[in-house]
């Protein structure tokens, strides 16, 4: 599954700047999933509990911030989100517009907590 290798290397990541923070650990992860990025974020989060269960790194939660796909018109330079895969510019009615954005798939921050290792 796609989603699994995602899920992967998100944790993979998350782990690495957590190093860097021995005194804390990892509470959240939020993630930008664009709706154009071909990821299912329902398979997304299945995933990523899979991997997180009976892990040291439970109980780490995952949230998915998902964006839509965005559009510029060159004609009348107005930026949009498209509704209803409908590309044109709602502005002016240009149907060629440009990608700009909606195909993210990126850490977006990572929430810590205080952690004694060893404290009860
Ligand atoms: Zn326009």
């Amino acid at each position: 599954m796609h989603e699994l290798g995602i899920a992967s290397s998100v944790l993979h990541e998350a782990q690495q700047e957590a190093q860097k923070h021995p005194r804390a650990r990892l509470r959240m992860v939020k993630l930008r999933v664009g709706e154009m990025s071909g990821v299912n974020p329902e398979a997304l989060h299945f995933c990523f509990e899979v991997l997180v269960r009976d892990s040291k790194l439970e109980p780490l939660q995952l949230e998915i911030e998902s964006c839509a796909r965005q559009q510029r018109c060159p004609a009348c330079a107005q930026t949009f989100t498209v509704t209803n895969y409908n590309l044109a510019c709602p502005q002016c009615g240009e149907a060629k517009t440009e990608f700009v954005s909606g195909d993210e798939l990126e850490l977006a921050s990572l929430e810590m907590e205080d952690y004694e290792p060893g404290a009860a």
